[in-house]
């Protein structure tokens, strides 16, 4: 069998890229070794920036819809936010990767589950081994997430991640997330809305024993009150904040998603990365068959490593001084993160307008630092 491109892995990156491909007429398999609808760790938040490049049919996905938010310190402590418009999704991530994969197939792909990728020969065409048997492809797309093992036939490993564990409980926050900081070291505790239920959990870059720090953001958190811990699940979740960090592959074997290290270090969000990945990957691939690779390392480089560089820069600050970054949070940067994950602000912009303000809330006084951040805004 024959197909213009194999992609590996079922996720937001893998079922985007085979759908974006598609649609542009090429001929398509995705092998995804789990039986679909697969069970993905993730609090499935989505920034609302991503509607444009979902599948029709997405509304139907949504367990809450996002208008506002509290950023905490240390669970004690919180500034509020909220919005009149949506600014975030909540999904479960099986059903909709599972919808993601059915819009794909809808399209004309052809999906192989429980179907695992095994390795690949590289000759005139590449021959791509699964589990199921061999095929040839033009191109092969490694969505195979933070264990890709397209990535490891090409030499890559992880070396910038956060560690997370997460476990859903009791809770109702309907259309607010909770974000708390001064809890790990790099890093920070959420709560989010999962339907009726809540998501708690915690990212971390630094050393800590997440488990531990997870008891005690439980028990002493004001909105959670101790609640049973129980079903807690670990992953790992990779980030770029380099132009070298991006493993992008090579020639014809090219990566995306979480393969490629494609997500925010400040929040660890990669299902909109991976997603837009995905489709300027198709359209590299389509448009620019002879230089495919050399096109998607451009187009990602101009047009998502920039969000990565800067989410990056402001996280090595936030997460070094995270008591006068929670300080700030009580001005005007949380309307502007409100405003960047509906699309309308971005990192850049964020990082430029908000460094000042962070410099004066280093000032111990705070009273003091919003008096002079409201003259300096009242000047602009
Ligand atoms: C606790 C936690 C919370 C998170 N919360 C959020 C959030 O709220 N919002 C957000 O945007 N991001 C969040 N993330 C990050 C997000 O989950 C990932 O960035 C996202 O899943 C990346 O999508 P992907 O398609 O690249 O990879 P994945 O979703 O990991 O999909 C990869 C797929 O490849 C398949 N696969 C692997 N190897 C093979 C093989 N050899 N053969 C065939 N198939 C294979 C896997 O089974 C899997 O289905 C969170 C992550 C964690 C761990």
């Amino acid at each position: 069998m024959r197909y213009d491109v194999v992609v590996v892995g079922g996720g937001p990156a893998g079922a985007s890229t085979a759908r974006f491909l598609t649609e542009k007429g090429a001929k398509v398999l995705l092998v995804e070794k789990k039986r679909l609808p697969r069970f993905k760790l993730c609090a499935g938040c989505l920034s609302a920036r991503i509607v444009p490049l979902l599948p029709e049919g997405w509304e139907s996905e949504v367990l809450n819809t996002v208008k506002g938010g509290f950023l905490g310190f240390r669970g004690e402590r919180f500034h509020r936010r909220t919005s009149e418009r949506p600014i975030a999704y909540i999904i479960d991530r099986a059903s909709f990767d599972h919808f993601l994969v059915k819009s794909a197939a809808d399209k004309g792909v052809d999906v192989w589950g429980e179907t695992e990728f095994l390795g690949f020969e590289e000759g005139r065409t590449l021959r791509v081994r699964t589990n199921r048997g061999e095929v040839e492809a033009e191109f092969l797309v490694g969505a195979d997430g933070f264990y890709s093992r397209v990535g490891k036939q090409l030499g890559l490993e992880k070396e910038k991640f956060f560690r997370s564990v997460e476990f859903w409980t009791e809770g109702d926050l309907r259309e607010e997330v909770v974000i708390d900081i001064g809890i790990v070291k790099r890093g920070y505790g959420w709560i989010f809305p999962k339907g009726s239920r809540v998501s708690v959990g915690l990212a971390t870059t630094g050393k800590e024993n997440t488990l531990r720090v997870l008891k005690s953001y439980v028990r002493d958190h004001w909105l959670l009150n101790g609640v049973d811990i129980k079903g807690v699940k670990g992953w790992m979740i990779p980030f770029a904040t380099e132009r070298g960090d991006l493993q992008l592959g090579r020639d014809r074997v090219l990566l995306v998603g979480d393969a490629a290290n494609m997500v925010d270090p400040l929040l660890g969000e990669g299902i909109y990365y991976g997603v837009l990945g995905g489709k300027i990957l198709a359209e590299s691939i389509v448009q620019s068959p002879d230089r495919a690779y050399q096109v998607y390392r451009k187009r990602v480089e101009g047009e998502i490593f920039p969000e990565l560089y800067y989410a990056g820069r402001i996280a090595r600050l936030a997460y070094t001084f995270q008591r006068a970054a929670f300080r700030m949070g009580g001005g005007h940067a949380m309307d502007r993160f409100l405003d960047l994950l509906s699309g309308r602000r971005s990192y850049k912009d964020l990082y430029k307008k908000g460094l000042i303000e962070f410099v004066i809330s280093l000032l111990p006084f705070e009273n003091f630092s919003h008096i002079i951040i409201d003259k300096i805004l009242r000047r602009r």
